[in-house]
């Protein structure tokens, strides 16, 4: 009785388009506690203090130093955060990993660094390793002695991760495993200990092993990158590396479910990291627009920096409600799990939410790169010169639209996953498009509508945006069956829908529950920003919908499905330049990121 009680309150994922949520309902960051508050102001201070400082010695590769920032970070907690109490960590909740990687993102490439070191590098053998293997790596990557790696990209599989070349084979004596290949753009790569690396059993069976550092194990020339300089990226050359076969991660042939399981935990992180990232941009924007003095005045009295500045802000904010509203979501199918030790029991629970981390990854990193490359037009000419902020944040950046799985990969992975849980009966999906297609095609006359809530027109206009969202991925569903997930271009517009529909919706539901706690008066600036992004996103939604429905109907069809359309993309246009104004201003007026 008490679990199914349990059962009853988890949220399922992707359920956010056929469901409605309450306030109450939703995590948001003023429900951190006070674990998550320390934390927070602990990775910021060592951000702050060790590591900004220092930046110029990294980029210029001093692997030294980034060793033993390293160090420095496990000794405070945060690389061992996530790792269990026994195994030498601090045994957090998925919460206080989001909150470490989100100050990390202060800076990108010592973000990429102790990513690495604290996620996809240590995450597999948490997950997936045998006792032995936990019990002999995870207490020295949570003490920082040892640095990690992961292996999975090679020169000719990148995405299409599964076609490596590398291979792995048993020795005669049985007792470990002799791999040979080539990884590339290895994060850590210069001087990592140990590395997940991925190969194939016997040419063609995809498994994970544990790989430390040692003769047949080499790494290549650091890449020349865009960005993240400060990080290192380089080849590894596997040439007859020995390892262990307690080495193995999980089971011969089955790399594929540590591949892709842990991604989703690496999604939600850099959604978090580019939070991080954006927050600094911010307040370095507004601080550099209210000095910066043109025509006599600062630069932040002009309408078009104002306007600026209040949209990046909006970005910001919306962004983080939908990393928590996730993280929420997260931690309680983490809790239902029986057996907290259970580790495939939490991993499904994780991957019960894989749509929401893919749209977190997509949203987050592209609301970066938009607030980036604003940041560097408000810097002007100082924006291009890399004695300034702006030019880093700008190029560092770019690559989160690119690993963890490039944004058109997850784009397509959004309805993907959503129509796999649909087809599985797991998310009542199907019903819920086929009710709505009997709505569109005898609808009833609109009622006047008279709810005069708080946002009672913002949740309307998120209501209908899921009707959008139901509407194009029901009516592709019918029309391509089977060969859907060849429609690239149909699925990608509609991730987008998606995208900013749960982002609507968590903007309204956190704007709410703030108002509940602090007062209307006191979140009015929050109420504007979800009131713009809420125009906003319907006018963005409308856009995508039709080019979508115009690709896969015609005549009467399309009329039909275009008339329905309008009727739930109606709205009223509101003031956004003045909403946008009140946003900025009151960040000019404070001379940093307010929200
Ligand atoms: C700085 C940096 C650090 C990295 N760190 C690591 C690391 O630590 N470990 C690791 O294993 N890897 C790492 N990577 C590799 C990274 O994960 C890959 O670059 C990424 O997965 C993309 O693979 P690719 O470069 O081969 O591009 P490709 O897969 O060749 O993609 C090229 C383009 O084609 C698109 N595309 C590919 N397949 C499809 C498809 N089926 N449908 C539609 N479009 C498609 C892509 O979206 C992209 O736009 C890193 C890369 C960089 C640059």
């Amino acid at each position: 009785m008490a679990a199914a009680i349990e059962a009853k309150k988890i949220v399922q994922g992707g359920s956010f388009l056929i469901e409605e949520r309450t306030p109450e309902e939703i995590f948001t960051p003023g429900d951190f506690n006070e674990e998550h508050r320390m934390i927070a102001d602990t990775t910021r201070q060592f951000m702050d203090a060790e590591v900004q400082p220092r930046i110029g010695e990294l980029e210029n590769k001093d692997w030294k130093l980034a060793r033993a920032l390293v160090k420095s970070a496990a000794d405070l907690g945060l690389v061992g955060a996530n790792i269990p109490e026994e195994y030498g960590g601090l045994g957090l909740d998925q919460t206080s990993g989001a909150i470490i990687a989100e100050n990390l993102g202060r800076s990108a490439s010592f973000a990429a660094t102790l990513g690495a070191q604290s996620g996809i590098g240590l995450l597999p053998i948490i997950y997936f390793g045998t006792e032995a293997a936990k019990q002999k790596y995870l207490p020295p990557i949570a003490a920082g002695d040892l640095v990690t790696a992961y292996a999975l990209t090679e020169a000719s599989s990148g995405s299409d991760a599964m076609a490596a070349k590398a291979t792995a084979r048993l020795s005669d004596d049985g007792k470990d495993y002799i791999l040979n290949g080539e990884k590339m753009f290895i994060t850590n790569g210069g001087f990592a200990d140990i590395f997940i690396v991925f190969a194939k059993v016997d040419g063609d069976k995809f498994s994970a092993f544990i790989v430390e550092r040692q003769e047949g194990c080499q790494s290549g020339a650091e890449e020349h990158k865009m960005g993240i300089k400060g990080s290192s990226t380089t080849p590894l050359i596997l040439a007859d590396a020995r390892t262990p076969v307690e080495n193995l991660l999980g089971e011969v042939g089955k790399g594929h479910k540590i591949a892709f399981n842990i991604l989703n935990i690496g999604r939600f992180k850099l959604g978090a990291m580019c939070l991080g990232g954006m927050k600094l941009a911010m307040h370095e924007s507004v601080r550099y627009a209210n000095e910066r003095q043109q025509f006599g005045k600062s630069i932040s009295s002009f309408g078009a920096i104002k306007s600026k500045l209040g949209e990046m802000a909006i970005r910001t904010w919306v962004g983080e409600a939908m990393i928590y509203r996730t993280l929420g979501m997260i931690e309680e199918g983490l809790g239902a799990v029986a057996d907290s030790k259970d580790m495939d029991a939490r991993l499904k629970a994780i991957e019960e939410y894989a749509a929401e981390c893919s749209i977190i990854k997509v949203a987050l990193s592209e609301y970066c790169d938009y607030v980036t490359d604003e940041m560097v037009q408000i810097f002007g000419g100082y924006g291009y010169s890399a004695d300034y902020p702006a030019e880093r944040a700008y190029r560092d950046t770019r690559i989160n639209r690119i690993f963890e799985g490039t944004n058109e990969i997850n784009r397509m992975l959004i309805p993907g996953r959503l129509m796999k849980a649909a087809l599985s009966g797991r998310l009542a999906l199907l019903p819920a498009a086929q009710a709505l297609m009997d709505e569109i095609l005898s609808p009833s006359m609109a009622s006047f509508d008279l709810d005069e809530s708080l946002l009672a027109t913002e949740q309307k206009l998120a209501q209908n945006a899921k009707k959008v969202a139901l509407m194009t991925l029901g009516t592709a569903a019918q029309k391509y069956m089977m060969g859907l997930s060849d429609q690239q271009e149909i699925l990608m517009s509609v991730a987008d829908i998606i995208m900013d529909t749960f982002a609507m919706e968590s903007a309204v539901l956190r704007a709410r529950k703030m108002a509940a706690v602090q007062g209307e008066a006191a979140v009015a600036l929050q109420l504007d920003m979800t009131r713009v992004f809420c125009n906003d996103a319907v006018e963005r939604i409308e856009g995508d919908a039709k080019n979508t429905l115009a690709a896969m109907a015609e005549g009467d069809e399309l009329r039909t499905l275009l008339a329905a359309l309008r009727r739930f993309t109606k709205m009223t246009p509101m003031n956004t330049v003045a909403a946008r104004q009140r946003i900025a201003n009151a960040m000019i007026a404070a001379n940093r990121y307010v929200y």
